[in-house]
């Protein structure tokens, strides 16, 4: 525990609600594991139906004065909560590397971009752009404003706890909505961390509230049936995504989900291959695999598969293992037992159809919840990780022989988040990006997150968009008035 010790001092671990630390209604805690070491590195308070009832009175009262606010004030308070968090960044990324486990130059990326939704928004908020046009016939004027939406519950995924959760704060506040936040069970400690940060930057009391819960069925589904939520931002699996959609139906609260993905990621005979190497580090291994982004199916033309699968597997076997606060570590461990679970049952059942080993896909002795970095080729086209989310740092290599094969097998997958291609034909890469149905594609590139662009995905990977100009929409009402003068 020591080396924890000076970290964890001063983290709260009560709920946050109404600019207060709150025990919970029923004195329920649950614990947080640091999945490096399995030891227990905080309990914290498990928010009840009442609990959120009280979050939802504190938004309630709180929104007439956030929504009235001009917004230059918003502005400015969304501004400084970015420079506040990068003055702590360090704090924070060591934090988020204690809960999820993820390296430290990972959580370091994770905050520098969790913060620039508060930067980002600082500088949307001024921009909520109405319109006055002249009806064609009627003649009268038509006047389209956008208002704040109203309070909206967000419920954010483990594997990014700062970022998937600034992505939904930053808008809804540059918005003008006060928001109720349920994080995952597994991370609460980035969230409720944040919040002194954000008291010092200005937020008033009331329009951040964090609640994290063991009950996130109860609480969330309680919060949307209260006719004072008019949104629910939720990122996480598409399972759960399913379930809130139907929640959300009965009071008709506006949904935007960000779900899951099956990647694929293309590499062109005519490709750079180091450029497609060094992309498909980030796009595989950014987060240890635990990205809704990663690439998790490897389409490589069969004449640039050998040299592709040969340089992929040097750098993959070069990356180290380790407690992700030790230096020179590139890969912690998974965030929990169930999540390495699956990846072992994937990787088995991918072996036992014929799938060849290019490096690792041993267990390592414990504790912790490692996987070693694992390139897998002559992958069978029946494997479960082909259409499942591999989630952990497994790269799986198939090949293909012409660009309409490849754009089929690559649409084959009820998800629709991100696809990669490499081509050095720049017009054959605007050719397929067209024909992959996908809402985000990285052409040349192993990333896509930007807090500028709009992040979402087709089909069964969402609805909505995060981040840019689209992702403060998601909390705006549109009111169009009708007038004569
Ligand atoms: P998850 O199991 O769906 O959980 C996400 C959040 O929903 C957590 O806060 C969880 O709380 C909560 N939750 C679970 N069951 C619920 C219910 N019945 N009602 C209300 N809330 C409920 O997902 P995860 O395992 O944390 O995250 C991994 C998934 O997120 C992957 O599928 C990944 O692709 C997706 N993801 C998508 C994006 C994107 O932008 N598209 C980004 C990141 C991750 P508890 O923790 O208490 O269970």
């Amino acid at each position: 525990m020591a080396r924890y010790d000076n970290l964890l001092a001063n983290v709260p671990t009560d709920l946050w609600i109404g600019g207060q630390w709150r025990k919970s209604s029923d004195g329920g805690r649950f614990d947080v594991i640091d999945p490096a070491t399995e030891n227990k590195v905080a309990s914290v308070a498990s928010a009840t139906v009442e609990d959120a009832m009280a979050a939802l009175d504190a938004a309630s009262a709180a929104f007439p004065g956030w929504a009235a606010k001009k917004p230059r004030e918003r502005a400015e308070i969304l501004r400084k909560s970015y420079e506040l968090i990068m003055r702590d960044a360090e704090r924070l990324a060591k934090l988020i590397t204690i809960e999820n486990g993820k390296a430290l130059p990972d959580s370091r990326g994770e905050v520098a971009y969790a913060a620039e939704f508060f930067r980002w928004y600082a500088e949307e908020a001024v921009r909520n752009i109405g319109s006055n046009t002249l009806g064609p016939a009627s003649g009268a004027r038509i006047f389209v404003q956008h208002k704040p939406a109203g309070i909206a519950v967000l419920v954010t995924p483990w594997n990014f706890p700062a970022a998937m959760a600034t992505r939904k704060i930053g808008p809804a506040l540059a918005a003008g909505c006060p928001v109720v936040l349920k994080p995952a069970s597994d991370t609460p400690l980035t969230m409720l961390a944040l919040m002194p940060i954000l008291e010092e930057a200005g937020v008033p009391a009331g329009i951040v509230n964090v609640i994290p819960s063991r009950s996130s069925g109860k609480v969330v589904s309680a919060m949307l049936h209260d006719p004072r939520v008019r949104v629910v931002s939720f990122t996480g699996s598409t399972e759960v995504g399913r379930k809130l959609l139907h929640e959300a139906a009965d009071c008709v609260v506006k949904p935007a989900m960000e779900l899951g993905g099956n990647a694929p990621f293309i590499v062109f005979d005519d490709a750079d291959i180091d450029a497609a190497i060094d992309g498909a580090m980030i796009a595989k291994m950014r987060n240890m695999g635990e990205a809704c982004t990663a690439a998790n199916r490897f389409y490589v033309h069969e004449k640039v598969r050998d040299e592709f699968s040969k340089k992929l597997t040097a750098k993959m076997a070069g990356l180290k293992m380790g407690n992700g606060l030790d230096d020179g570590i590139a890969l912690g461990p998974l965030v929990n037992r169930a999540g390495l679970d699956k990846v072992v049952e994937l990787v088995d059942d991918a072996v036992q159809k014929g799938a060849k080993v290019l490096t690792g896909g041993k267990l390592p002795d414990g504790p912790g919840f490692f996987y070693p970095a694992t390139v897998l080729s002559n992958v069978s086209d029946d494997a479960k990780l082909l259409n499942e989310e591999i989630f952990g740092p497994v790269a799986s290599i198939q090949t293909f022989k012409s660009e309409d094969e490849v754009i089929a097998r690559a649409n084959d997958t009820e998800y629709g988040l991100v696809a990669y291609l490499y081509t050095k034909d720049l017009s054959r890469g605007m050719r397929v990006s067209e024909k992959l149905d996908f809402g985000m594609i990285g052409l040349n590139r192993g990333l896509v997150s930007d807090p500028a662009a709009p992040f979402g995905g087709t089909k069964q990977s969402g609805l909505g968009r995060e981040g840019a100009h689209e992702g403060m929409m998601e909390f705006l009402e549109t009111q169009y008035v009708s007038v004569a003068w």
